[in-house]
């Protein structure tokens, strides 16, 4: 997949620097979510000196402006996605292997109903992130548990 960064920073009233445009390439290339430290030693070869601090900022500001996604680990560590997409959609990802999967499935109706139902309220948003372990991974546990016997 390739983008137009600049075309889409712009878009969000983002000024497209170099380091944001670096953060971009290399998250949408990995194609798996990536930490902040993942993504500082890709930055290396054309940012030598950059610190830590300057790549989370980074990050957040791009994650604020909705160019890219925060991942919600169960380890808590902060890791970052980049998703083309812009329709509403959620996000299954893979513990082991890191992988992103678009969901094909949004619970909203259930949601709307359960908390007029429950709560006499309104939603106006709501955010789903499942993990778990991709097939391929299953797999291959489940060869390591065979061959392991
Ligand atoms: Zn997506
Ligand atoms: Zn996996
Ligand atoms: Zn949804």
């Amino acid at each position: 997949m390739s983008y137009d960064y600049s075309a889409l920073l712009r878009q969000l009233n983002l000024k497209a620097t170099p380091k944001r445009l670096a953060i971009l390439g290399i998250l949408d290339e990995a194609s798996v979510f990536l930490s902040p430290e993942d993504i500082r030693e890709k930055m290396r070869p054309s940012f030598s000196k950059i610190g830590l601090s300057t790549v989370y900022r980074n990050l957040e500001e791009l994650a604020r402006g909705n160019v890219i996604t925060k991942i919600i680990h169960p380890s808590r560590q902060l890791y970052y996605y980049f998703c083309g997409k812009e329709n509403h959609h959620h996000h299954f990802i893979c513990i082991s292997c890191n992988a992103v999967h678009e969901l094909d499935y949004c619970p909203e109706h259930e949601i709307t109903r359960t908390v007029k139902k429950q709560l006499k309220g309104k939603v106006l948003s709501h955010l789903l992130q499942v993990s778990g372990l991709c097939n391929k991974c299953l797999t291959e546990k489940n060869d390591q548990k065979i061959s392991g016997r």
